[in-house]
């Protein structure tokens, strides 16, 4: 074990989207990489806004991207020890209770102000290098509202070194607050850790992402189908690359390549198209059993587990979430699991008007070649079984090839739209699709009477 110690620190005032959880994806790789330590410190002090609701959704969230903490802490746990050191600060003169003339309503007539000692603060950014403010315009900066009440600036010095942080890794919007920290950190004697400032996360509209704009939680798109390791590829690669041309990288690789020097200074894009398309690469990687587990979960109408097996590269191939893939299964692809219902319009809808009987006719031809094929067999060997019967010449069948694969494609889905005959031939089964078939010519047969 090293003795990186890296933390997330959310407060638990809303549901987190995605972009929160980067933070965590960078300390837990850092964390990782260092053979260090991660931990989660709940930063629940706003006892208004702290809700426990809010805090399961945390612990939700990193238990599905599996982001294992080494310690859980919750900032409210440590008020005696805030309070100790704000006495100590007090005791020593740095800092001092200060009475106020409360301008708005709720504002206090005493707060604890800190004894800035003013001029520049420097510290050096692992991702933005050295970095340097003068404090001065920040006056007596108010660290506790009261002796019970330390603000944030005050609880996030002292937890980090009781938890012996080393390196603080968030968001670009603490810069601005560092240089009030570490004067806070001198006046304790503690030293400062490592800052590692990541880059701010925008959505579409290069406006910060946040929540009040719509950006989901990210527990929305755990439920949505999403999985963990394209969510946490996905986030890790906010702002960082591996350097080389790789794009899609597990856990393991992800501990191993990651490096915070190669940390971007620019902002990065939440781009849900392209998390959906990562999650659309990790979902083709599942084997076909694992992946049907996925659609079972939660979704039981396809009950034919061997066709829905059969099924399963057609869903991979078009679904980019497991939600998408059950909507596939239960919309577009139902027929392979339940027979449809055939409109007698669009079953003869390639008929020539000046030709009638073409569709049942066509559909008696196949009955006999489909009766003859095994069980088992690949679209391909379908079709070319059944290509040669649908082109023949024009002068035998009016209509052409439409004029028998639509009415066989359309008895089998029931569906204007749907995949190949071929394809549903072999997922069906020779079996199936003749029951079908003669489904659809006895209606012919109902309508000639
Ligand atoms: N609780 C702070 C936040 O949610 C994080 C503080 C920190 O990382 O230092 O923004």
């Amino acid at each position: 074990m090293s003795n990186v110690v890296t933390r997330f620190a959310p407060s638990p005032t809303g549901l987190l989207h995605a972009g929160n959880y980067r933070t965590a994806v960078f300390a837990y790789l850092f964390a990782k990489h260092s053979g260090g330590s991660f931990i989660l410190r709940i930063e629940d002090t706003d006892i208004a806004r702290s809700k426990p609701e809010f805090e399961a959704n945390i612990i939700e969230a990193l238990t599905w991207l599996d982001l294992k903490t080494d310690n859980q802490y919750r900032q409210s746990e440590h008020r005696a020890r805030h309070r100790e050191l704000l006495e100590k600060l007090i005791a020593a003169d740095a800092a001092y209770i200060s009475k106020e003339t409360p301008e708005n309503q709720g504002d206090r007539e005493e707060v604890i102000r800190f004894r800035n000692p003013r001029g520049t603060v420097s510290f050096t950014d692992v991702i933005h290098g050295k970095i340097t403010m003068d404090v001065s315009d920040l006056g007596d900066f108010v660290i506790a509202r009261s002796i019970d009440e330390p603000v944030f600036h005050f609880a996030v010095v002292v937890d980090d070194m009781d938890e012996n942080i080393t390196h603080v890794i968030r968001g670009e919007d603490h810069i601005s607050n560092t240089p009030r920290q570490i004067l806070i950190q001198r006046a304790l004697g503690f030293t400062s850790p490592t800052y590692a400032h990541l880059p701010l996360i925008l959505g579409n509209d290069r406006t910060k992402l946040s929540k009040r704009k719509g950006a989901k939680a990210i527990t929305e798109y755990r439920d949505l189908g999403v999985l963990p390791e394209a969510m946490l590829n996905y986030l890790a690669f906010l702002g960082w690359n591996p350097g080389d041309e790789r794009e899609y990288l597990d856990r393991d690789t992800l501990i191993d390549s990651f490096d915070l020097t190669r940390v971007h200074k620019g902002a990065a894009i939440f781009d849900e198209v392209k998390l959906l398309s990562v999650n659309q690469h990790w979902m083709r990687k599942l084997s076909d059993a694992d992946f049907i587990k996925y659609i079972d979960a939660r979704y039981s109408s396809a009950t034919d587990t061997v066709r829905l097996q059969k099924a399963t590269f057609l869903l991979k191939e078009r679904a980019h979430t497991f939600n998408e893939a059950r909507e596939l299964v239960s919309g577009e692809l139902s027929c392979l699991f339940i027979e449809p219902v055939l409109d007698m319009n669009l079953l003869i809808a390639k008929e020539p008007s000046d030709h009638p009987g073409t569709t049942k006719a066509a559909l008696e031809e196949l009955l006999d070649p489909i009766k003859s094929l095994p069980e088992n067999i690949s679209a391909e060997t379908v079709k070319d079984v059944l290509m040669p019967l649908a082109t023949i010449a024009e002068t035998k069948r009016k209509g052409g090839r439409g004029a028998m694969l639509w009415p066989l494609r359309y008895s089998l889905s029931g569906k204007e739209r749907s995949p190949d005959p071929f394809t549903l031939i072999s997922i069906l089964g020779p079996k199936e699709t003749i029951t079908r078939i003669k489904k659809a010519i006895d209606m012919l047969e109902d309508e000639k009477k």
